[in-house]
């Protein structure tokens, strides 16, 4: 077990990347605090932890919200002490052409997926700089090293995150804290089920990845769990790109 007695705070772990990240931990020995939206389904998340010998609460929390996010942080420090990683997982994507995307569609990307990994790495680094060590990691996409049509907002909000965590990671390294990204390529989750569900959409952009597959959300726990690890001690600032090779494609 690679993180036996830590202590993991995994936002948008309801679902997708986030439950895959959260399952994985728990296997490692980790405790784990499940933050997302949906009560019945972090619910169902921590229960299927627990079934399985596993350790782990529930905080309902909107990531948007500062007052939430210092919430889930107190209640996950009283439940299981301090935090060792922090998965910052939540996350939405609403694919719009740019000259029809709403200021409101706008506020919605940014707001949960930049802002919210903000507030909530902004807290916990607080608690982390208090015993000198700490591993955070953010989920962003390849989406936020290059462009993909009708995903301006996503796209903005993703290189936001890239820059947020070598900003983060060159003022945390002397608190011992370190911060790392995750660029997931195209994964099978809730978020894709869309394009995975219609033949005619998935079958071309298939031909866009080297890998010839869609990936799943376990092969991104398993990035998390090497950059939560003694496997990653000396990387700080970096984002690391898991995505079946569709990012070094040039046609
Ligand atoms: P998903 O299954 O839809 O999961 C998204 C998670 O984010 C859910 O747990 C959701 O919780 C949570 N969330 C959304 N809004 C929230 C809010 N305001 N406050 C708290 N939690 C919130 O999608 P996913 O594919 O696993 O996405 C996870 C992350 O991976 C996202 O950041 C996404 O951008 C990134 N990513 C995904 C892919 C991919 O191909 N799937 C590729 C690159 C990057 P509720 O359901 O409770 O609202």
């Amino acid at each position: 077990m690679r993180l036996l007695n830590q202590h993991a705070l995994v936002t948008g772990a309801s679902s997708g990347i986030g439950q895959a990240i959260a399952y994985r931990f728990a296997r490692e020995g980790a405790r784990v605090t499940v933050a997302g939206n949906e009560a019945k389904a972090l619910a169902e998340t921590v229960q299927t932890i627990i079934t399985s010998g596993g350790e782990a609460i529930a905080v309902e929390t909107d990531v948007r919200s500062k007052a939430d996010i210092e919430r889930m942080v107190a209640k996950a420090i009283a439940a299981f002490g301090p935090i060792d990683t922090l998965i910052n997982s939540a996350g939405v994507c609403k694919p719009a052409p740019f000259l029809e995307i709403e200021e409101a569609d706008w506020d919605l990307h940014l707001d949960i997926n930049l802002k919210g990994t903000f507030l909530s790495a902004q807290a916990v680094a607080k608690e982390m700089s208090k015993r000198g060590s700490g591993s955070i990691i953010h989920i962003s996409s390849v989406n936020g090293l290059a462009a993909e049509a009708d995903q301006v907002h996503y796209n903005a909000s993703k290189a936001g995150i890239n820059s947020l965590t070598m900003s983060m990671a060159l003022e945390l390294a002397p608190l011992g804290i370190r911060v790392n990204g995750i660029c997931p390529g195209f994964i099978h989750t809730r978020l894709t089920k869309p394009l995975i569900d219609n033949p005619q959409a998935i079958e071309p952009y298939l031909k866009t990845i080297p890998m010839g597959r869609v990936g799943l959300p376990e092969e991104i726990a398993a990035a998390a769990l090497f950059l939560a690890s003694d496997d990653s001690t000396y990387m700080t600032g970096h984002s690391m790109v898991v995505d079946g090779g569709q990012f070094i494609k040039l046609s």
